[in-house]
């Protein structure tokens, strides 16, 4: 793998705020970000030096990208492999690579590649259809989540089966009809309820010589499914830590990995932890590692992907992040008069519901 040196540029897919982000940080050290999107004006073009905006499936325009780059990235883990292939036989190098991303696009797989590590999940029941749905329940029980194998994200793509939805369906058989046509009838994957305690996630790094570095464990709260609050230290126990940060390192060394990932957890009352899910990329969890530690994990996949040290990924404050969502968008002014908070906008002009605007970081001590 050959390693950047200032003035090169790195290659992002995707133009989200993840993707702004990146090219933020990989400006501050001396390299260029080259954003690909199919979006006009979105919130990683604004910050990077240059952008092409172009269809994950024009070939035309992923060869011309990889001749122009000299590493290749991405802030979604949906991007297409189709698109992946082109931009290797182009002669691009894609880091993360393509294993990662066939492992976290699809929730089966996902499972089945971490319980091969010995790292524990939800039960699961693959599900392609009404039949093994109803076997699915029969050996789970329920409650029970249905989730969509691909494109899932923030809560979409999933339905819940609990014993309420049941009465009021009036029948098992309607019931299960129903959660089948919430997930659009498409191949997913139905896993027992977790009873947790609470939710943890690790950001993780690994380097082009299989260095490691890992945050500390983050604790989330999601309201309706999408990220509301992240939370570092987590409250959990030294033990229940070791054990997450024991799962981010056999992930990272078996999946051969360069660049930042985030996984996230289920922690039980008795400390016992169970992945939930991983995305191959910088994650929401993590903004706070921006302006509470000295090297954020935006900065860290920069420096994994461009071949350099990693860095020291050490917390000098504690602190709490909040998505701001929507309309939470409009407590702007407020945010940024509050003593001790970061404001961070993502640029984006229509504030939709459930759309991700920006986000605040309270630093609440020193760590
Ligand atoms: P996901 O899209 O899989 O991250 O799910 C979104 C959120 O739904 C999670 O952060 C949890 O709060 C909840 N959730 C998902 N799967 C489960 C599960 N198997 N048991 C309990 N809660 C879950």
């Amino acid at each position: 793998m050959r390693s950047l040196t200032p003035n090169d540029t790195i290659g992002v897919l995707g133009g989200g705020q993840l993707g702004r982000m990146l090219a933020m940080s990989a400006t501050q050290l001396g390299l260029k970000a080259h954003i690909y999107c199919p979006d006009d004006d979105c919130p990683a073009s604004q910050a990077a030096a240059a952008f092409t905006k172009a269809a994950y499936t024009d070939e035309k325009a992923l060869q011309a990208f990889a001749a122009a780059v000299d590493v290749v990235t991405y802030e979604f883990e949906n991007v297409p492999v189709e698109a992946v292939a082109v931009l290797q036989d182009s002669g691009a190098e894609v880091r993360p690579g393509a294993v990662a991303l066939e492992k976290a696009q699809d929730r089966l797989v996902e499972k089945e590649f971490v319980r091969a590590l010995g790292v524990a999940t939800a039960d699961f029941h693959a599900v392609d259809g009404l039949d093994d749905l109803e076997a699915g329940l029969a050996r789970i029980g329920r409650p029970a989540i249905l989730k969509t194998r691909r494109l899932g994200y923030d809560g979409k793509g999933q339905t819940r089966l609990t014993d309420k939805d049941i009465d009021l369906h009036a029948s098992f058989e309607k019931a299960v009809a129903f959660a089948w046509d919430e997930v659009g009838a498409a191949p997913s994957i139905l896993e027992g309820f977790v009873p947790f305690e609470r939710e943890v996630s690790i950001i993780g790094a690994r380097g082009h010589d299989g260095e490691i570095k890992l945050y500390d464990p983050i604790e989330n709260v999601h309201a309706g499914g999408i990220l509301k609050t992240s939370t570092a230290p987590a409250a959990i126990t030294p033990e229940a830590s070791d054990r997450i940060k024991d799962a981010a390192v056999k992930i990272l060394t078996a999946l051969d990995y360069v660049g930042v990932i985030g996984v996230e957890f289920f922690v039980l009352t008795d400390g016992d932890i169970i992945v939930n899910e991983m995305a191959p990329r910088v994650h929401n969890s993590g903004h706070l590692t921006a302006d509470a530690c000295a090297v954020s994990q935006f900065e860290q996949h920069i420096r994994a992907v461009a071949g350099w040290p990693l860095g020291d990924p050490a917390r000098h404050s504690d602190a709490q992040m909040e998505n701001l969502i929507g309309e939470d968008v409009d407590r702007w002014r407020d945010a940024a008069a509050a003593p001790g908070a970061c404001l961070h906008l993502y640029g984006k002009r229509e504030a939709r519901a459930g759309r991700k605007m920006g986000h605040v970081t309270k630093l609440t001590g020193p760590a």
